[in-house]
């Protein structure tokens, strides 16, 4: 890679999204010197069955916020609540305004192809948020920014029609994704019946396993972008075919 700094910007529905599915690829690029900012569009607050939403969601930032800090990233979390993430021309000017404000390279959000109404509009909202943060007509306080990459994150929850594009190792770093993962009480199996922490370690053995790596998150394309121009067939690194 170039010597170029870049700003790496994940957007997940909930707090624990974003970290999980791609927290691995945030602790490579800080390690390497990029920037890294997790957006959470809401906390998460309503899923536990002890304590109540606004006690959940205080617990939940400061999760957010101690995670982001092993990955060496910045977070932010935004005001929307858990379950009720509308996807209205507000919040898609927000994330506009986000986008131009915090000014990211590459970005990583939900696929569509999901069983959670959050996650479908998360979507929807980074979707139309960076095309609108591109385009000078729509004026806001901030100037335009065009990011560069867009990605689709592996998430349990988004499983219809995702196919993977790009796997990135992180075996580099396993042990300091899982670290900053513990910090979530949702992951440590105190929230939800789902066992987060043996579905992922399992989700990225196989996909490095596919790659021949240790660990591998993959990331799926916007199918637009997989037109993939070329000037001769990449003979110097060679395609898997049998
Ligand atoms: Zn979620």
């Amino acid at each position: 890679m170039s010597e170029e700094k870049l700003h790496l910007c994940v957007i997940g529905a909930h707090i624990g999204d974003a970290e999980i599915t791609a927290g691995g690829v945030v602790c490579k690029y800080t390690a390497a010197g990029h920037k890294a900012t997790l957006v959470h569009l809401t906390p998460g607050e309503k899923g536990n069955p002890r304590l109540s939403s606004e006690v959940y969601r205080k617990q939940k930032i400061k999760e957010a916020e101690e995670s982001a800090k092993i990955m060496g990233a910045e977070v932010r979390v935004l005001e929307y609540k858990d379950g009720e993430l509308p996807n209205t021309e507000e919040a898609k000017l927000r994330i506009c305004d986000l986008v131009r404000e915090i000014k990211p390279d590459i970005v990583i959000t939900h696929w569509k192809g999901s069983f959670h109404k959050d996650h479908i509009n998360c979507y929807h909202l980074t979707m139309e948020g960076v095309f609108y943060a591109a385009l000078p007509g729509i004026e806001r306080p901030l100037p335009a920014h065009s990011i560069k990459l867009l990605y689709f994150a592996e998430n349990w929850e988004d499983p219809f029609d995702y196919q993977p594009d790009v796997w990135v190792d992180i075996s580099s770093v396993y042990e300091q994704w899982l670290e900053a993962l513990r910090v979530h009480a949702l992951f440590r199996g105190e929230v939800a019946s789902f066992d987060y922490l043996r579905y992922y370690q399992g989700l990225v053995n196989m996909r490095g396993a596919e790659v021949g790596v240790n660990q591998a998150q993959t990331f799926m394309l916007p199918p637009i972008s997989r037109k993939n121009l070329i000037d001769w067939f990449p003979v110097d690194k060679p395609v898997l075919i049998f």
